[in-house]
């Protein structure tokens, strides 16, 4: 599904990603973890372009870019396979929760309102925001609010979904909720690529554990072999840091 072949990327003089060799199989769930600045983000986020590499290959079911010189029409046809979810939501605040998930599907897909208002009343219903779809953004919890970004992925109907962070700008005790629609998802064979801090999240549901710190993969595996079994030392440190 995903092919990632040799990316590179710095910022400045900062290298943030030296040289990623990376494959994400259909329905396959992927969770990418490691100290924070190793380059989670900027890996995810160059899966569909919103950061270009420096050098390498990217390739989503099929349809490869190549290099920091892709055009606009490439770069399109990449974003049309993949959706991304983001750390605080990015949710259009002056539209309300039904229009957020419609809006997609009327501008990208050219899709008629009323079959884009009754597939997004399906997918608010499926992430528990059926009272909610004529609220606006600021009248929701911040669970609530990732809720409808991950409503509003699914509308895309993409190949894979793109996590980066979803909890972490959440109170506690709503991050259960937001893995609870992410697990579901999961299950129902939807291909994703999840960078995160939750541990259990990992071991739970990821069918692979990639652990980064410093722009490398310094080892994946299953979450047993990974989070469990651990071979390396900076991985062994990463995880004695967070019990
Ligand atoms: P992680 O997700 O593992 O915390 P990031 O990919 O967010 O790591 O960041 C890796 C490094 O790249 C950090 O040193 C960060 O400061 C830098 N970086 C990320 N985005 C930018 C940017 N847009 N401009 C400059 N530096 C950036």
């Amino acid at each position: 599904m995903i092919e990632l072949t040799n990316i590179t990327k710095s910022f400045k003089k900062n290298e943030v990603l030296k040289g990623i060799d990376l494959q994400v199989k259909k329905g396959e769930v992927l969770v990418i973890v490691g100290p924070s600045g190793s380059g989670k983000t900027t890996l995810l986020r160059c899966i569909n372009y919103l950061e270009r590499p420096d050098e390498g290959t990217i390739s989503v079911e099929g349809f490869s870019i190549e290099g920091k010189n892709a055009s606009r029409k490439d770069i399109l046809a990449l974003r049309r396979k993949t959706a991304m979810v983001f750390q605080h939501y990015n949710l259009f605040k002056n539209k309300t929760v039904l229009e957020n998930v419609m809006e997609g599907l009327i501008v990208a897909q050219k899709m008629k309102a009323a079959e884009a208002r009754a597939l997004s009343v399906d997918l608010l219903q499926k992430v528990g925001l059926s009272e909610k779809i004529n609220d606006y953004p600021a009248q929701l919890s911040g669970g609530q609010q990732q809720r409808v970004g991950i409503a509003r992925a699914l509308a895309l109907n993409p190949s894979v979904i793109l996590f980066d962070e979803p909890t972490s700008a959440l109170d506690p005790e709503m991050v259960g909720e937001v893995l609870a629609i992410m697990k579901k998802i999961a299950r129902e064979g939807m291909t994703m690529v999840v960078v995160t801090h939750e541990i259990d999240f990992a071991r739970e549901v990821a069918d692979r554990v990639v652990f980064m710190a410093d722009g490398v993969i310094v080892e994946q595996g299953t979450p047993d072999e990974v989070l469990a079994h651990p071979k390396h030392e900076r991985t062994k440190q990463f995880l004695k840091r967070l019990v």
